[in-house]
């Protein structure tokens, strides 16, 4: 077994988020470092550091999530689109990024890495707002 992962240290609680979203096989919560208000993470709960090497079953869970999360974040954030990215280069477990945009320019900015870190209580009543079952 691999050293756990931040996001499995998130998971088992060891660490705090601010959750948007959890089921039995996947977790959503708020990035850190936002480049766009509402930046949300979607992890499967197996640590598998690349998307394409999850199990079909994790896999497909993880994408549900993305979706739900993706709707979520068009109802709330009140932006014209919803993307998706896959970066992984700073975290070695599976995640992947929803973003909330109007601009192709908004969503690009996922592909230059983290943004500024946000403030603790903006994130965590934007969390409140978000946060769906
Ligand atoms: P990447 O691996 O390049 O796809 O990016 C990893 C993302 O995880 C970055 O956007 C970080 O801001 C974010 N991140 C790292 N640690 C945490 C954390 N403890 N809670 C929320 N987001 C995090």
């Amino acid at each position: 077994m691999n050293e756990p992962s931040i996001f499995t240290r998130i998971i088992n609680g060891e660490l705090p988020c601010h959750k948007v979203y959890e089921d039995e096989h996947t977790l959503a919560f708020l990035d850190i470092n936002p480049v766009a208000e509402g930046h949300t993470l979607v992890i499967p709960k197996n640590q598998v550091e690349f998307v394409w090497d999850l199990d079909e079953a994790d896999y497909q869970a993880l994408m549900s999530t993305v979706k739900k999360v993706g709707k979520r974040l068009h109802e709330v954030i009140g932006k014209q689109y919803v993307g998706q990215v896959v970066v992984g280069t700073d975290v070695p477990h599976a995640h992947v990024h929803v973003i909330a945009f109007d601009t192709p320019g908004e969503m690009k900015r996922t592909l230059d890495g983290p943004g500024a870190p946000a403030d603790n209580e903006t994130l965590a009543n934007l969390a409140k707002t978000l946060q769906f079952s």
